[in-house]
């Protein structure tokens, strides 16, 4: 078996898809290529990794996350933030390494998500959110995967993530964020974990 061909059989591996007979040529690969046997133990963290993740992810903790909405954060800004606070730097070198197995998921996860609590006051048409005109959000608007078009009003901040929007600041009375790059995602997750920012 080639690497090339172990690595694609070790996914299929990890998500429960690889019959019988290619995971016995597999354990054979693995047993004399030291390489793929090194992503196979990565790999295989990972996925622990995230089914921990998805245990400790309850709604509760989601909403704390979406209900936190930190300004556009610089890498300095973090920096300066975890100097001033050494006791919680240890918990969010924790949390940086949970999430950067999430990370590795970064670009495969195109799923529009939407948080709202008016879902009835917007369209979604493919992966296009509208707030229409005359419509009043009360409350935050956050978006993953989506172009948001701002019609109408939101009366709290607007959270654009991995998306585009269009939006005249007048229509928003709270903040506008967007995340895109994979940093700022990760510091807007941990900030939202300790309530912070
Ligand atoms: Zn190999």
């Amino acid at each position: 078996m080639e690497c090339k061909k172990a690595v694609s059989c070790i996914h299929e591996y990890l998500d429960g898809l690889l019959d019988r007979s290619a995971q016995a040529t597999l354990d054979q690969h693995l047993r004399t290529c030291a390489n793929c046997r090194r992503l196979f133990k990565q790999l295989e963290m990972m996925e622990q990794r995230i089914r921990m993740l998805k245990h400790v992810d309850t709604p509760d903790l989601t909403d704390r996350i979406m209900n936190s909405l930190p300004a556009p954060l610089k890498s300095r800004k973090a920096i300066n933030w975890l100097k001033r606070h050494p006791a919680l730097t240890a918990a969010v070198i924790f949390i940086v390494v949970m999430f950067s197995s999430l990370a590795a998921l970064w670009n495969t996860d195109d799923q529009l998500v939407i948080s709202t609590a008016e879902f009835d006051k917007i369209q979604v048409v493919g992966n296009r959110v509208i707030v229409p005109a005359g419509e009043t959000i009360q409350g935050d608007l956050v978006v993953e995967n989506g172009e948001v078009v701002v019609e109408g009003r939101v009366m709290g901040n607007l959270v654009v993530i991995d998306g585009t929007y269009t939006a005249s600041t007048a229509n928003i009375a709270g903040r506008i964020t967007t995340v895109n790059q994979l940093f700022d995602w990760l510091w807007y997750k941990i900030a939202g974990l300790f309530g912070t920012v």
